[in-house]
């Protein structure tokens, strides 16, 4: 298996019901929530996924845990298919694939010890022969996590602890499992700001100590960026540029990144940018708009614009001096 299909994400459709406008009215309608999503992501790599809120982000990561059922597309995983997988395979495959999620008061039962928060995976996994290979493997997971020495904590309860370590103590929860890939749905946003880069640093050393693949999802572009090698950023649905975090952060292409790019705080006055402030509201992602599905807010939009929708890979040359897509 080459390293550059780990993950394969092809074509990844998932629509939900809405309502339908009236009681008279016969079509069905949907909310387009992800639209046609496909990237790769590689081993040990870090993917920031970047967007504002609504644009399917956290929805994308539900498909890829198998917590919500694809509507079209496939995900493959060390090149086998697991877009529809059955309740054992799929407990097989969450060993594989950690969340860690955004609320760290919510994803902890308040009635358990931290030990038996991070004990409670092996359990249900049925990993570890004895009690002794469990504790060792809960001790070994919280000092990695930074909740060291494990001792002090593990006969805490979730509510004795600060925002940041519980936070740790998610993390723990999904390594005590040794997954391949952590998917961090805003992992920092319910934190201080004091705690979040100390999360961030966490998440860059356990890619490298345990070789693990992130995918950091973050309306924040700018939290990022030390630590992905690769960002892409979403617009209603879709992936509408990726690259390198370098590349996107120096010369980005699309107009909606450029804009999301320009509100990033820069301390040295001398290197900000020109804010590029977007306007209107993000469109219902049940009537989306007409060709490019960017083109109300869009600084750059031309008559074309409304028309088409311009493929993701190329665009056509009169658009390309506008907003030319990077795919890598
Ligand atoms: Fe803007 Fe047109 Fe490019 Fe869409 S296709 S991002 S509207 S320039």
């Amino acid at each position: 298996m080459s390293k550059d299909n780990f993950l394969e994400v092809r074509g990844l459709k998932k629509y939900f019901d809405a309502d339908r406008p009236s009681f008279f009215s016969r079509e069905p309608r949907y909310v387009h929530a992800v639209d046609g999503i496909d990237f790769q992501l590689r081993h040990s790599e870090v993917i920031a996924l970047v967007g504002e809120s609504g644009c399917g982000k956290s929805t994308l990561a539900l498909l890829l845990m198998g917590l919500e059922e694809p509507t079209e597309g496939a995900i493959l995983f060390e090149g086998r298919d697991i877009t529809h997988l059955n309740d054992n395979e799929r407990k097989g495959l969450r060993r594989k694939i950690q969340m860690i999620f955004q609320d760290p008061y919510e994803s902890l039962n308040p009635t358990q010890t931290i030990e038996e928060i991070i004990n409670e995976p092996l359990v249900v996994h049925g990993i570890g022969n004895n009690k002794n290979e469990r504790d060792e493997r809960v001790k070994k997971a919280m000092e990695d996590s930074g909740l060291k020495p494990a001792e002090v904590y593990l006969q805490r309860f979730p509510h004795e602890l600060s925002g940041g370590q519980r936070q740790r103590v998610v993390i723990a929860a999904a390594l005590v499992l040794e997954p391949e890939i952590l998917l961090a749905d805003e992992p920092v946003s319910m934190l201080d700001v004091s705690i979040r880069a100390e999360i961030i640093n966490l998440l860059a050393e356990l890619r490298i100590t345990r070789q693990i693949a992130v995918i950091f999802i973050t309306h924040d572009l700018g939290s990022v960026g030390f630590f992905a090698d690769r960002v892409a950023v979403m617009y209603l649905g879709r992936i509408v540029e990726i690259g390198t975090m370098l590349e996107v952060l120096e010369k980005p292409q699309h107009p909606y990144t450029k804009a999301l790019i320009s509100v990033i705080p820069v301390p040295n006055p001398r290197l900000r940018h020109e804010r590029i402030i977007l306007q209107g509201e993000t469109p219902n992602p049940i009537d989306l708009p007409s060709g490019c599905r960017f083109h109300p807010r869009c600084p750059l939009a031309m008559a074309t614009c409304k028309a088409s929708d311009p493929p993701f890979i190329t665009l056509s040359k009169t658009h390309q001096a506008a907003c030319l897509l990077l795919v890598k």
